[in-house]
């Protein structure tokens, strides 16, 4: 081992070596890589450029405005060489001179020595941005002297690839790397594409796409490659999805009886009539449930929006069909939301013969084994709780629906691992902020989906504020007008995993804070994941009842807590937090009759942040900020994706709607033409397929 990849080596194993054995690659480099997630020479031919700088074009100086990056070739002109008082070494500047005008190449922190690189008279070539100080200059730039052939001039002339880096990778080290790994790797990289297809829709075969996505002689090189490249990932997944579909088909799964009767009595139940909206998703799932193919739908839409009343129909009118003695599943993200889903429907089930069990953390371990054994004798008609909780050891005599409450992870693309006899159930997953179209067909191309557009009558948009440091008094003091009225105020402090234990701190502190000095005439809680459930049952009581004003919480409470009262919520913090989980949070408030407002406290520092919550005091609109979300963070982050088992699209970006939908259109053809994909030309499309997503997305049926 330890030696270099070179060209001789085995191709198609050279893909898969470890980067440490390519050229240039040391450890501490290889460490970075990693950073990058770039670990086999395979990782690095597929890590794109992010972008380009065009270096083909030298521009005359007369025409360079500052601000602009641009390359400029002449002579040299003059060399001067000046030590600093404020600085280590001196200031090195370098005139180049062309036809139309002078520029100034400057280097600060220079030594003398450097002076001679440069001979007057030599010919130049410099990148950098152009800036004024006294007359043209570029501080700094990356250059070449003397004739074009120097092997310095690998970097002119050309357009050269921008990469994603982090610390301890330059771009030109970068690019040296890529270089070498393409050397070493891109003759063993098949291409899983027909020739007839790529030929058919003009796409470069892989091995050139490969080339002229890092290193391309114009631009629509470098475009065509990476409509190529993403195209086929694209093509991949979605035959993937494509796949399952066609298999969940097959199925035979459970077909429900809902008439009208146990429609009327569902609709009895609640005290408001559906939205237009509600009624079209309801009766979209009905249609599923009926048919003896297993539901397998997504459902949609913006918080508060009624997704939850959905769920309960479709749980309750499981339940109803009294005929096969079904069983029903709610799965909840957190033990909270399971506890109020339980009250939800236990609630609205007290007339009818349904048996629940509710399935938390707290349970001893003889009561849980004892709801176990009930559950798998079919003595348990609804059981709730975490996902957790469910998936585990939980087995089922006779399930029928699960209802999947995913909030704000979309761990919808993991597998349902729950031990079950009988055939399989019908499958209702909700959303809790509405996923952007693009994802949603990139990610759910083998779901059915179900959209509601619309909010229940009677609600006014939260108002959002944004507040720099020096306004965050006024947010408390609207909060202290509010709580004077009799409303209720929420004080939300981020919680991001990787810090835990300090956020955790720092609620705890700021709610003693609030206790004793900001709103001392008024009964405060706190309430964050860590507490015992009972204990978080008991604080989320208080709330409801009105016995505490004031609930300091960490993001916890974004999942479904339903407090009519609750007209304030202020975020710490805000900064720290995505827009899709600021724009749940806020969810939590305006839900009863009095007009919510939320003030983000944040301490923007960049105008990013700035203009990413901005973003928020401009719309209510879930699908708009979602799209947002998607825009400024990449799909990587919205997702969670590592997190929730969804593949990552290291090709496509999400930039080109239209190429999605050609790539889901032709999988669908695809896999209709060749249910399982034995013609020999779709053969590696197969085992790439298999090799990739076979496990994550239970494929292995295909093999
Ligand atoms: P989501 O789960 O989509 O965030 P919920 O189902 O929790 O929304 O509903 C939010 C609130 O709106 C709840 O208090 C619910 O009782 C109420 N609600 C739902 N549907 C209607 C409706 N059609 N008319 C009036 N209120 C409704
Ligand atoms: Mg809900």
């Amino acid at each position: 081992m330890g030696k270099e990849v070179g060209l001789g080596s085995d191709a198609a194993g050279a893909l898969d070596r470890d980067v440490r054995y390519l050229r240039g690659v040391g450890p501490r480099r290889a460490e970075a890589l990693a950073r990058l997630d770039l670990h086999t020479v395979r990782d690095v031919v597929f890590h794109l450029p992010r972008g380009y700088e065009d270096r083909r074009h030298p521009r005359p100086i007369a025409g360079l405005r500052a601000g602009e990056r641009a390359v400029v070739a002449g002579r040299i002109a003059d060399v001067r060489f000046r030590y600093a008082r404020s600085r280590r070494g001196g200031i090195l500047e370098v005139d180049v001179e062309d036809a139309t005008g002078l520029l100034a190449l400057t280097w600060f922190n220079a030594r003398q020595a450097w002076a001679a690189r440069y001979p007057i008279g030599e010919p130049i070539r410099a990148y950098g941005t152009v800036n004024f100080y006294g007359g043209l200059q570029i501080v700094a730039p990356d250059c070449s002297v003397g004739p074009a052939q120097d092997a310095s001039a690998e970097r002119f002339d050309r357009i050269l690839p921008l990469y994603p880096l982090t610390e301890g990778i330059s771009q030109a080290a970068m690019r040296a790397i890529v270089r070498t790994a393409l050397e070493a790797g891109a003759a063993g990289v098949v291409d899983t594409l027909p020739p007839a297809l790529c030929r058919r829709k003009g796409l470069p075969d892989v091995r050139r796409a490969l080339r002229d996505v890092h290193f391309p002689n114009a631009p629509a090189e470098a475009e065509a490659a990476r409509r190529r490249l993403g195209y086929e990932e694209l093509l991949l997944f979605q035959t993937a999805l494509a796949l399952r579909r066609a298999r969940a088909r097959q199925q035979a799964g459970v077909s429900f009886r809902v008439g009208p009767n146990v429609d009327r009595r569902i609709r009895r139940l609640f005290p408001f009539s559906f939205t237009g909206a509600q009624d079209r998703a309801i009766s979209e799932v009905v249609a599923d449930m009926r048919s003896p193919r297993p539901m397998n739908r997504l459902l949609q839409g913006d918080v508060g929006s009624g997704k939850t009343v959905v769920a309960v129909y479709a749980l309750l009118a499981a339940l109803a069909d009294s005929r096969r003695g079904c069983q029903a599943a709610l799965m909840a993200p957190t033990e909270i939301l399971a506890e109020q889903h339980a009250l939800t429907l236990q609630a609205l089930l007290k007339s009818a013969r349904v048996r629940t069990a509710l399935l938390t953390g707290s349970a001893s371990p003889a009561e849980r084994r004892a709801r176990l054994a009930a559950i798998a004798r079919g003595e348990v008609d609804l059981v709730v709780g975490t996902h957790a909780l469910i998936q585990g050891d939980v087995e089922f005599s006779n399930l029928a629906l699960v209802v999947v409450d995913e909030q704000h992870r979309f761990g919808v693309r993991q597998r349902l691992e729950i031990r079950r006899k009988g055939p399989p159930p019908d499958v209702l997953i909700m959303t809790a902020t509405p996923i952007p179209r693009t994802l949603a067909l990139a990610y759910f191309a083998d779901m059915d989906v179900s959209v509601i557009d619309e909010m229940p009558p009677g609600r006014s948009p939260v108002e959002t504020v944004l507040c720099p440091p020096r306004d965050w008094d006024r947010a408390f003091e609207a909060a202290r007008g509010e709580l004077e009225q009799g409303r209720r105020v929420f004080v939300v402090y981020p919680l991001v995993e990787e810090n835990r234990d300090l956020d955790l701190t720092s609620a705890t502190e700021g709610y003693q804070r609030l206790r004793t000095e900001v709103f001392p005439e008024h009964p405060c809680c706190l309430l964050h994941g860590q507490m015992p459930p009972a204990h978080k049952q008991e604080v989320m009581e208080a709330f409801r009842t009105g016995g505490c004003r004031v609930m300091a919480a960490t993001t916890v409470i974004e999942v479904g807590i339903d407090v009519p009262e609750a007209s304030v919520m202020i975020v710490q913090h805000a900064e720290r937090l995505g827009l899709a989980q600021l724009h749940q949070l806020r969810g939590r408030i305006g839900r009863g009759r009095f007009p919510g407002r939320c003030f983000l406290l944040a301490d923007p520092t960049t105008e990013d942040a700035q203009a990413r919550l901005g973003i928020l005091t401009q719309t209510c609109d879930g699908f708009r900020i979602a799209e947002e979300d998607l825009r400024l963070r990449g799909p990587g982050q919205v997702f969670g994706t590592r997190q929730s088992g969804m593949p990552e699209f290291r090709c496509y970006d999400f930039s080109d709607p239209a190429l999605l939908k050609e790539a889901c259109d032709d999988a669908v053809r695809l896999v209709e033409a060749d249910p399982d994909l034995r013609r020999p030309e779709h053969l590696r499309i197969r085992q790439t397929i298999l090799s990739r997503y076979g496990e994550g997305l239970a494929l292995a049926d295909i093999g």
